[in-house]
């Protein structure tokens, strides 16, 4: 049976700071113990858990958090649920005491130097992100043991799935190429909002579809609002400070200041737009809720880009919120299905490049776009972050990428109004630019995709 994927795999509710190095682990884990169980192994028989992480998240897990998210996934937490409070007892636990409870019963010594191994000159055969997972009994047997692969937006795969890119079965309304999508809004006479919109009714219900859409929107939303008050410096040996909240200040005393009576700058919408993906970004650095979009690392563009929609947009509606969403996500699953979204597997251009891309898609949508104004604003946002590079500095999801979700939500909006000031006919398909975004991914080297061993990661010394 060939699989399809949902608006709801593209954008997940998680903790930060990244979908493959802290939330694919974190599910990973989970999905270990979960099996075990489902084996139909005792959990009171289990005396030790090992973990070996394989190249980029062996290179740059550590910075990204890897260790919390593997000990959650152990305890039984998941990413879309957990409790930040919670979580950080259960991490103390294990890094204070060396004890973790597995799904929350079985109490066994779980020591972070002893049981986790960072493997990074191998790799698994899947992917870059490849984990090895192994319970053992009593007498040190090994009772148990699984493979996953964290292969981008918090999507997990074991050995026997590398090639199934989603769980649900496909419809008359799925799609696999940009123009298959144009063609079927073609054949049903419907935007690509409204054939995303059916298309999810073939696996929920349309009240459920509309609720789980407003829940990813008050997430974002949430998050923007915890980024802007959120105060101090970020995890991590660069001790970056969170400038959100002095940026949000310095943007009212202006606003405040200019009252009624001097002429606005014209650009002073694009201070608000990077604003809101500061927060987000920061928030995501710090380990907070958000919504993985299609990545954390590139979190912040599709809310910046949105709350642009709503505050700065003639005619905005709540409903144009979600029909950005469900448009935004269309052109997500062209790159999962056609490329990736895996910073480890292609670069940047993988996460920021594809926030950027989905969210000059939704705006042009909400802005009155035609089909192929969308998929020409889909297409300019990708083909100028063609080649973007992943090299975090000191393998924290920090620098580059805070900066790099306002830059990338810019050209987001830049991209929709090049579009949407021509007709829809232009040189270069959307499906042209992703086949280039993978082919550039696969010619790029290594020490540009998430291992901090190239870029600014090599040139930018950690205080
Ligand atoms: S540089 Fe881009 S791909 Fe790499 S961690 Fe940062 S946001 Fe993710």
């Amino acid at each position: 049976m060939s699989s399809d994927i949902s608006v709801f795999d593209i954008f997940k509710i998680g903790i930060g700071p990244s979908s493959s190095h802290t939330v694919g682990p974190m599910k990973a884990a989970l999905r270990f113990v979960n099996a075990l169980v489902k084996k139909g192994l005792d959990l009171d028989s289990v005396g030790a858990v090992e973990i070996d992480l394989f190249s980029s998240l062996a290179w740059t897990g550590k910075g990204h958090g890897i260790e919390r998210a593997l000990v959650l996934g152990l305890s039984g937490e998941a990413p879309e649920s957990v409790d930040n409070l919670r979580a950080q007892n259960i991490f103390d636990l294990a890094r204070q005491q060396g004890r973790l409870h597995l799904l929350g019963k079985r109490k066994i010594s779980f020591d972070l130097n002893r049981h986790i191994h960072f493997l990074r000159q191998q790799s698994l055969p899947l992917h870059p992100n490849g984990m090895s997972f192994r319970a053992y009994g009593p007498g040190e047997l090994l009772i148990f043991q699984q493979n996953y692969y964290s292969i981008g937006g918090g999507f997990v795969v074991d050995d026997g799935g590398g090639a199934k890119i989603g769980e649900r079965a496909t419809g008359p309304l799925s799609f696999s190429s940009g123009q298959e999508l144009l063609e079927l809004c073609i054949r049903e006479k419907i935007k690509i909002s409204a054939l995303m919109a059916c298309k999810e009714e073939a696996w929920l219900s349309r009240a459920e579809v509309q609720q789980g859409l407003g829940k990813i929107w008050q997430t974002m939303q949430e998050c923007v609002k915890n980024g802007l008050a959120e105060t101090g410096v970020l995890p991590g040996a660069t001790q970056l400070s969170r400038r959100a909240p002095e940026t949000y200040k310095k943007l009212l005393a202006i606003k405040e200041k200019r009252g009624a009576y001097f002429v606005p700058d014209p650009l002073e919408v694009l201070d608000w737009v990077n604003l809101y993906a500061l927060a987000v970004n920061e928030e995501n650095a710090s380990g907070g809720r958000v919504v993985t979009a299609p990545t954390n690392g590139a979190a912040g563009i599709i809310p910046a880009v949105l709350l642009y929609y709503r505050r700065f947009c003639a005619g905005a509606t709540d409903q144009g919120i979600l029909d950005f969403l469900l448009t935004a996500g269309a052109v997500g699953i062209l790159y999962k299905k056609n490329a990736s979204i895996s910073g480890a597997e292609v670069g940047c251009q993988g996460e920021v490049g594809v926030a950027c891309s989905m969210a000059a898609a939704g705006l042009t949508e909400v802005l009155g776009g035609s089909i192929w104004q969308v998929e020409n604003a889909a297409e300019i946002a990708m083909e100028h972050n063609l080649g973007l590079t992943c090299d975090p500095v000191g393998g924290l999801v920090q620098i580059p990428c805070i900066e790099r979700n306002a830059m990338g939500a810019i050209k987001a909006i830049n991209a929709s109004r090049l579009a949407l000031m021509g007709d829809g006919h232009h040189q270069v398909s959307l499906d042209k630019v992703i086949k280039t975004m993978r082919d550039t991914g696969l010619d790029m080297q290594s020490k540009y995709k998430e291992t901090s061993t190239g870029g600014l990661a090599v040139n930018v010394t950690e205080c």
